[in-house]
């Protein structure tokens, strides 16, 4: 199979179907001037739909189009999963980060860098068990109520690069946010305060607090053990200046 790629990262309207996979036989690829050459479009090839759309998320956070005509042609499309929603996006785009690590892995044999990779595939494997912790102990968004499970964020307090192994697991460091909420606290444009209130960067004026849906009298539980992850949040994370 042969995935087509604008070169453009965010190419305009008309190759938002990209990236598209074809059979690697199909015409399209071969006859039409401008998908065959490789001046505007580069390929990527492998006997693998699933590799091919590991990749694809890899790279563009996104799925594979299937080409009409290689569909028509019996292309199997059932292989491809379809990701629809974020929740199953994130835990695929977790998937294939381990999946890239494994294939590095594979071929490294400096027994230094072997273990550095590890040590990256058991942190990776860890923030899945993370989401599901997370998903057992809350059911909602604390701030806006949202219970529905497939866009609740599992969020860390103390953002995952900044934390050590044991926090990076720690129920205590979590949150299931919605994903406007979620986006909100990740950049630091919200924080809380230590009875829970919410505190909201200058950066985003009445207007729009209004439209993302939060409110200065908004209040969250803090539970003593989370604390610690709060007050690095309010402290690192947040953005106090407009
Ligand atoms: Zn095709």
């Amino acid at each position: 199979f042969v995935l087509n790629i604008h070169r453009r990262k965010n190419p305009s309207n008309i190759h938002k179907s990209h990236p598209r996979i074809h059979f690697a036989n199909c015409h399209h690829l071969n006859d039409r001037p401008g998908e065959s050459t490789t001046e505007k479009y580069f390929k990527v090839c492998s006997n693998s739909i699933e590799e091919l759309e590991q990749w694809s998320w890899i790279e563009y956070q996104k799925g594979l189009n299937p080409c009409k005509t290689c569909k028509d042609k019996g292309l199997p499309v059932e292989q491809l999963t379809g990701i629809q929603n974020f929740q199953a996006a994130s835990a695929l785009s977790l998937k294939s980060d381990i999946y890239k690590l494994e294939k590095r892995l594979a071929s490294e044999t400096n027994p230094e860098k072997r273990t550095e990779i590890e040590t990256l595939i058991k942190a990776r494997q860890g923030q899945g068990r993370f989401r599901k912790k997370l998903l057992e102990l809350y059911l909602n968004c604390p701030l806006t109520g949202l219970d529905v499970q497939s866009l609740l964020i599992a969020s860390h307090i103390k953002p995952w690069s900044k934390c050590n192994n044991e926090e990076r697991l720690d129920p205590f460091n979590g949150l299931m946010l919605a994903p406007n909420i979620d986006a909100l606290f990740d950049s630091g444009l919200i924080t809380f305060e230590t009875d829970g209130t919410i505190k909201i960067s200058p950066k985003i004026d009445p207007g729009n607090q209004k439209r993302l849906g939060i409110f200065p009298d908004m209040q969250l539980k803090i539970e003593p053990e989370s604390e610690k992850y709060f007050e690095y949040h309010r402290n690192h994370v947040f953005q106090k200046e407009e």
